[in-house]
């Protein structure tokens, strides 16, 4: 589940365009004093398609409109990162959970595949300069400073390398597209208030200096291009530009030069490629849609970009501000999408949706990144949050989505907190501990807090806001505080509280009902505030005859109050509540009313509350009957309920109901069975009616640090009682995230044998009367493939402290290709001597305890009954076992001790993906004896000792939990969530009493994960 959400949030996007001419707007709408620097580009370059080269010009003519005297300038060399060693590579290979596009990739660049921008020459108005290169940043010292509103100019010659695809820009990606030229040419840093904003590439994102573009492009003229600007001479390039109405102008020869220009923006990329189906669609009264894709079966879903594209870009016109170009173009190229100023690289060979989604969401950002240019280094929120909260928005309206929209940003939001991996959304874009916080903290929670704003000032208020914030910046770099003075302005109330709890803190929002008092003309409700931040509320009695009745409750430091917004019958202002107190009481007049049906804290779901299961009363409970829960509800705790029957040869009828469930990403989850059971075991008459039952309850432990969980376990299960309280938790700084996982798990229990009933296939049997002990449990990384468990337990049994035994067991797996594995384990364990049988260790199966705990082996062992098992060879499997020993009539006598070691090989095939059917060949070597582990370890060839026992075999397996189509009810089924069937075929074992060695025989097997 968490990969899921992952996935989804932690989206493939990255970015960032924009106009005002060449004169700095004085700052009549915006900060006072604002000013911004400007550079006008003239650059002529070639590429060599078969070297993958390109030879630059570009001059410069860069004007100082700060208040200081500049003595330096810096350009970003974005290809440098493309190198084995650079800050992009260690920083991809140092994160917990690196971009899956990078891994190791420019690691294992060759000469010809890294990037490389060498500086050939560089001269400030005509005069030598002197730089230097490091990483990705070239610093210039300047010949003579620029002061105060002087103009320089900067001529270069540069040579670089285009890098084969791996981050947004590069040749040859994935899809085949020739070039993706993005961050490609020396670009100006840029000079802000807030100093110089030369942040080296190590993986996102962007901030250019406003300005112009003059590019002349000479290629290979098989070559289409698409990209930022306008085209000035479509009659000498053809390739869809043209104007049919005119004849064509191509010069002579094999290269083509492509003429753009682009006004008013703070970058320029372009894309090429030999294959392009280039198509041109008209937005009314608005630019013109350049579509620009590889056309073949894998994108026939680009047949209706061109449409979506115009429809989008209508969209936001309306909801945020005008589009200010002339064109706008999507090109197929990249790695995922991409947003540059006029146009878009993104992925074509996905779905319709995704391909519609990366499109919508990149187009979006030309209205922020674009057209509001801010720092996304800095405050990569106000870039891609915005964009996300306007495109799943428009997404709905233009293509059709969720009813809510924004959920999915929420979801994201409060998967996080429940992992505790959030970071502040003010942290710098390369900085976030890991992607998943970048991702959240930077997309989803702000698209989500965008959402919460609206809930705070209203909606009206919002809507305006929006389009104010984008009229007064457009073509700025405005920062958050600019955001928030905006907002202030046009709702008239205080909002540093608000974006302080946004920006920089990680702040948890939980607001609960506490109590309800009903009074004659009167309901009185209690209102209190779990988490550490403060918001106002909005609380709504819904009455018996439909009416909505809002109770809005603001906070005393907002100074101020939304207008009502749409929806309701009654909307009645509440006092201020004082951020300082956490309890508040409200009292609802109920007089000539019809009855209360229900109360709700903001049942907008605009308030991103971690638990709105204490939001409402009635509490929220989603039953099902006979159908899963779902895992992922936001407003309702989910259960399934359903009947259970079940008969056993020798239990009789057990029937019951089983039921289980949990809030969103399995939090407080609850297992609740319950059967009656009638019959005969273990050659007991019974001749009553028994109980069978199982409470379980596991909650996540909120103040105990990442993943650590509480679990409390009643159950009687064939005969024997069990409970215990245990506290689990994972190790490490990155919670879910850490490769290797380490857990520990301390479990207190009681056992106890309480009836005569008793499933006969329990080995070598359970000793009566009550154990009491401590259980500990180490395991690092995943103990069944590649790593191990350190098991210790510590107990009394009849009176004395003695049931005490130490258990190690690992594994080390070879995939050698993605069907062929091998497995090693190795496994032993010592206990004391007078370690109750329960507890004693076959190296044929697993302990009796340990197959108790196995309900899928001993429910299909009591269903067929004892001798028909036997007949069957049914065996419960333990993951170390050797197999063949634990067939009934073997004849060697005693296989149960107080200690065992084995060591295994198994070879698995999986010969069709998609089908969970291993093929297996397998050997095993192992004893389990009596007496002090070291000192009384049998030896093998030792005629006074019982030897090692050894197996070798084939078999298959098949693991049932992995069905898709029995889903619905794996899902409500423990038993079916276990479920691996078995059959091999041990045709070799050694030492055997009055058998043959070698010998056709074959042992059914029903295990856990297997
Ligand atoms: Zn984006």
């Amino acid at each position: 589940m968490e990969s899921r959400w992952y996935k989804l949030l932690g989206l493939t996007f990255c970015c960032t365009l924009v106009m005002i001419f060449d004169v700095v707007q004085p700052a009549a709408a915006q900060r006072a004093g604002y000013w911004q620097q400007h550079v006008s580009y003239m650059m002529n370059v070639h590429l060599n398609g078969e070297t993958h080269k390109v030879n630059g010009h570009q001059k410069a003519v860069y004007t100082n409109h700060s208040p200081d005297t500049l003595t330096h300038i810096y350009y970003h060399l974005y290809f440098n990162a493309f190198q084995p060693g650079s800050m992009m590579d260690v920083r991809s290979r140092t994160l917990p959970d690196p971009d899956s596009r990078i891994g190791s990739r420019i690691l294992h660049l060759n000469k010809t595949q890294i990037g490389y921008q060498h500086i050939q020459s560089l001269t400030q108005d005509g005069k030598r300069v002197n730089y230097q290169v490091q990483n990705t940043i070239l610093e210039v010292k300047l010949d003579h400073p620029i002061a105060p509103g002087e103009t320089s100019t900067f001529e270069m010659d540069f040579k670089s390398q285009v890098p084969l695809q791996i981050r947004r820009s590069g040749r040859d990606n994935k899809e085949g597209v020739d070039y993706s030229m993005t961050q490609w040419y020396p670009k100006i840093a840029e000079y802000t208030d807030d100093g110089w904003q030369t942040h080296p590439y190590v993986e996102r994102e962007f901030i250019g200096v406003w300005g112009d573009f003059d590019v002349t492009i000479t290629l290979d003229s098989a070559y289409t291009i698409g990209g930022t600007g306008y085209l000035e001479n479509p009659q000498e390039v053809g390739h869809g530009y043209e104007d049919p109405s005119k004849p064509l102008d191509k010069p002579e020869g094999n290269e083509l030069t492509w003429h753009f220009y682009a006004p008013n923006v703070h970058d320029f990329a372009w894309a090429a490629d030999r294959d392009y189906t280039h198509e041109i669609y008209q937005v009314p009264d608005g630019p013109k849609v350049h579509i620009l894709y590889i056309k073949s079966p894998k994108t026939s879903h680009w047949d209706i970009m061109g449409k979506e594209t115009v429809e989008s870009i209508e969209w936001l016109n309306k909801h945020v501000g005008t589009y200010p170009y002339k064109q706008y173009s999507v090109i197929q190229g990249g790695d995922g999408g991409m947003e540059y100023p006029m146009c878009t690289l993104i992925n074509g060979e996905e779905s319709e949706r995704s391909l519609i989604g990366t499109m919508t969401h990149e187009l979006t950002h030309n209205w922020f990144y674009g057209v509001l240019g801010s720092n996304e280094s800095l405050y990569p929120f106000m870039d891609e949050g915005f964009t996300t909260h306007f495109s799943s928005k428009m997404m709905k309206d233009v293509y059709g989505g969720p009813e809510n929209p924004l959920l999915g940003s929420y979801l994201g939001y409060l998967n996080i907190k429940y992992h505790k991996l959030e970071e502040p959304s003010i942290t710098h874009a390369d900085r976030f501990e890991t992607n998943y916080a970048y991702g959240i903290s930077s997309y989803s929670k702000p698209a989500a807090f965008l959402d919460q704003l609206s809930y705070i000032i209203g909606e009206k208020n919002f809507e305006k806001g929006i389009k104010r914030y984008f009229k007064t910046w457009k073509f700025k770099h405005p920062d958050p505080h600019d955001f928030k003075r905006v907002m202030e302005k046009q709702s008239g109330m205080e909002l540093d509280w608000y974006f302080r709890f946004w920006l920089h803190s990680t702040d948890k929002i939980d607001y609960k009902i506490s109590s309800v008092e009903h009074n004659s003309d009167s309901v009185k409700v209690k209102l209190h505030r779990i988490g550490d931040a403060t918001l106002p509320i909005d609380l709504v009695v819904n009455y018996a005859d439909g009416t909505k009745e809002m109770h809005n409750i603001p906070l005393g430091i907002m100074r101020g109050q939304k207008p009502e917004d749409p929806g309701y019958d009654r909307w009645i202002y509440e006092k201020d509540w004082a951020w300082t107190k956490p309890d508040y009481t409200v009292t609802i007049a109920t007089a000539g009313k019809p009855e209360i049906q229900s109360i709700d804290i903001d049942p907008s779901n605009r308030l991103a509350d971690v638990n709105r299961l204490n939001n409402r009363t009635p509490f929220p409970l989603k039953l099902h009957f006979m159908e899963p829960a779902s895992p992922i509800d936001w407003d309702h705790y989910q259960a399934s309920i359903r009947p259970a029957v079940w008969y056993g040869q020798q239990s009789g009828l057990r029937i019951g109901f089983t039921s289980s469930g949990s809030y969103l990403f399995g939090d407080k989850a609850l297992d609740l069975d319950f059967f009656l059971t009638s019959g005969v075991l273990d050659d007991y008459q019974i001749g009553h009616t028994d109980v069978d039952y199982r409470l379980k309850y596991r909650h996540q432990m909120d103040n105990w640090g990442k993943e650590t969980y509480l679990s409390t376990s009643l159950r009687r299960y064939y005969g024997i009682f069990e409970e215990y309280i245990e506290l689990k938790k994972q190790l490490g700084t990155y919670g879910f995230l850490e490769n290797t996982k380490r857990t520990l798990a301390f479990r207190a229990f009681h056992q106890a044998k309480t009836a005569e009933r008793q499933v006969s296939n329990l080995g070598s049997g359970w000793e009566r009367g009550d154990v009491y002990g401590f259980d500990f449990r180490f395991t690092y990384g995943n103990a069944a493939r590649n790593g191990f468990t350190v098991h210790a337990v510590a107990a009394t049994h009849r009176d004395l402290f003695s049931a005490s035994y130490t258990e190690f067991s690992g594994n080390k797996t070879y995939d050698w290709t993605p069907k062929f594995s091998t497995r090693l384990g190795l496994a032993f364990g010592m206990g004391t001597r007078q370690l109750p049988r329960q507890y004693r260790w076959t190296v044929a199966d697993p302990s009796p305890a340990q197959l108790w705990q196995n309900e899928t082996f001993t429910s299909f062992y009591n269903l067929l009954g004892n001798q028909t098992a036997r007949d069957l060879h049914l065996v419960g499997n333990g993951q170390n076992g050797l197999i063949g020993y634990g067939l009934s009539g073997i004849g060697f006598p005693d296989f149960a001790g107080n200690n065992y070691l084995t060591a295994t090989v198994w070879n698995t095939y999986k010969p069709i993906r998609k089908i969970p059917l291993n093929l297996e060949l397998f050997s095993g070597l192992g004893k389990s004896w009596n007496g002090v582990f070291l000192s009384d370890m049998p030896v093998f060839g030792d005629p006074d000792n019982v030897p090692l026992l050894f197996s070798v075999g084939a078999g298959a397996s098949y693991d049932v939990s992995q069905i898709n189509s029995i889903r619905r009810w794996t899902a409500q089924s423990r038993f079916l969530q276990k479920l691996n069937l078995s059959l091999r075929v041990p045709f070799y074992m050694n030492n055997l009493n009055q058998h043959s060695n070698f010998k056709p025989r074959f042992v059914f097997g029903l295990s856990e994960r297997f």
